[in-house]
């Protein structure tokens, strides 16, 4: 049986390796002329700076069942765990930190530490567990009590669970940073889910860089498919799935809007309409820095930690996280930054440093938002700008055409709106009407960040047809 996977992201990667695995004579075929997707690296500021254009830091990498069932390590990739996996700066030179330890994360959180060891210590006793339920498409759970336990926690708003869990600003400010990676506003339903996950992976797992960049993560699940005599094309872009006539299976790494371009002839109307009505979710304004020395924050904390959130309280967080929803502008925008050189020397000429930051804008914004970002960076580092060496940054635009998964600079392939955490991108997920064609991208469950779970559930259903 032929097979074919339209993109080389990391679900485009796990898919084919599945469906290679089961004993299928698959190609790869990638639109850009580097595979990886979300997970590539380059040199895009000085010589000997590799900068991680997409995903830098792996939470989700690391607690993947499809990777962990795969020997990446045999292909060249290496974790690197820094210390602390998050820190979050406070104005006045105080830092929170997600520690990988839960206690000395605790003792840091003051009258809070107490409810956070609570929450935390009995989810992430049973992180593997949990991980069946949540890592998954919506099915009978296979841990019903814990999954509701979880539940209880990440169904409600980020900012209901913050003031109603934690009494300090610390520990509200420390979860709105995690729950913020949800990209959605942080009183809407459901968007403490993101951070719960992230929180426990930190404690579970860690928050690991890869050595020598997210490309590795690529290059690994790429030499293992091969190795198990799949082929891959680059620079290959599939315009029509009609361009691929003798396939049995086309797994499709794209996003809906990308799908109904080159698949629309083969679908019903009905079901056309459905993709049409998914929603994208705001986007994001990307800085990469060369830098002549570590970032000289004023909390050392922020130096042992791999990301830094930078944002201040839960309350600025969440106004700028519905900024950027309602498509406006804010002055002090949520950043997220990561400090890979630090703790991986292979990613910048010796003494040298590289970091990667972004934060969430309106989808499709065209605004430069360099300033914002460089003085929200400055604001817990002062000095930080007379390190900067080069930069380079990606609007919402520049973003979609390195990769046409990144709709209008949307990182998630999608809105993790409530329904679409659940439901994505239509209520049959990975199927599509047509028996041959699947969606196999972050636009279905478990949805965004680099895990190959999309890619891995749907080549099992693929696999049953
Ligand atoms: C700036 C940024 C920061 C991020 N940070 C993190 C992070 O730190 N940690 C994390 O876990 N996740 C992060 N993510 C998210 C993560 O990168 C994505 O969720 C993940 O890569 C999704 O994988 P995927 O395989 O579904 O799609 P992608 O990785 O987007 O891959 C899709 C591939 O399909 C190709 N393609 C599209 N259309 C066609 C076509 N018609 N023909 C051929 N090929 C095509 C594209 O070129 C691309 O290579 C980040 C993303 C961005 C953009």
């Amino acid at each position: 049986m032929e097979a074919f996977v339209i993109g080389s992201g990391p679900n485009g990667l796990t898919a084919a390796i599945t469906l290679a695995r089961a004993g299928l004579t698959v190609t790869v075929l990638e639109a850009q002329p580097t595979i990886g997707g979300g997970a590539r690296s380059a040199e895009l500021t000085l010589p000997g700076f590799t900068h991680d254009i997409c995903s830098a830091v792996h939470p989700l990498a690391a607690a993947s069942p499809a990777f962990a069932a795969m020997p990446l390590a045999d292909h060249g990739l290496q974790w690197i765990y820094p210390s602390i996996p998050v820190a979050h700066p406070l104005d006045g030179g105080s830092a929170v930190a997600a520690d990988t330890s839960i206690d000395t994360t605790a003792a840091r959180l003051g009258s809070d530490g107490a409810s956070y060891r609570r929450i935390v210590t009995p989810l992430v006793r049973r992180w593997r567990q949990l991980l069946d339920d949540i890592l998954a498409p919506v099915h009978l759970p296979a841990h019903p009590l814990l999954l509701a336990r979880f539940g209880l926690l990440a169904l409600p708003s980020a900012a209901t669970v913050a003031r109603k869990r934690f009494c300090g600003e610390s520990a509200r400010a420390l979860f709105a940073g995690m729950a913020a990676h949800s990209i959605v506003p942080l009183d809407m339903r459901g968007s403490a889910a993101v951070g719960w996950v992230l929180t426990l992976a930190a404690h579970a797992v860690g928050w690991p860089i890869a050595r020598g960049g997210s490309q590795s993560i690529a290059n690994a699940l790429a030499s293992y498919f091969q190795s198990l005599g799949g082929t891959i094309h680059t620079s290959h872009e599939v315009r029509s799935v009609r361009d691929l006539p003798g396939a049995s299976l086309i797994l499709c790494d794209v996003t809906p809007r990308q799908f109904l371009r080159i698949a629309a002839n083969r679908l019903p109307e009905s079901y056309c309409r459905k993709l049409e009505r998914y929603r994208y979710g705001p986007g994001v304004f990307k800085i990469d820095w060369a830098l002549s020395s570590p970032i000289p924050w004023t909390n050392p904390d922020c130096a042992r930690a791999g990301t830094v959130h930078l944002g201040g309280t839960l309350d600025e967080i969440a106004a700028s996280e519905r900024a950027a929803w309602n498509g406006e502008s804010c002055e002090r925008p949520f950043v997220l930054l990561s400090q890979p050189s630090l703790f991986d020397s292979s990613r910048s000429p010796a003494g040298r440093h590289t970091a990667w930051a972004y934060c969430h804008v309106p989808h499709a914004s065209t605004e430069d938002r360099t300033a914002h970002i460089e003085s929200q960076v400055d604001r817990f580092a002062p000095g930080f700008r007379q390190t900067i060496l080069a930069r380079h940054t990606m609007s919402p635009a520049q973003l979609e055409s390195h990769n046409a998964n990144l709709v209008g600079g949307d990182i998630s392939g999608g809105a993790s709106t409530l329904r679409q955490l659940f439901l994505r991108p239509t209520a049959s997920l990975y199927r599509t009407p047509d028996p041959k064609l699947f969606l196999c991208s972050a636009s279905t469950p478990p949805g965004a960040g680099v895990h190959g779970m999309c890619g891995y559930h749907a080549a099992v259903r693929a696999l049953r047809t």
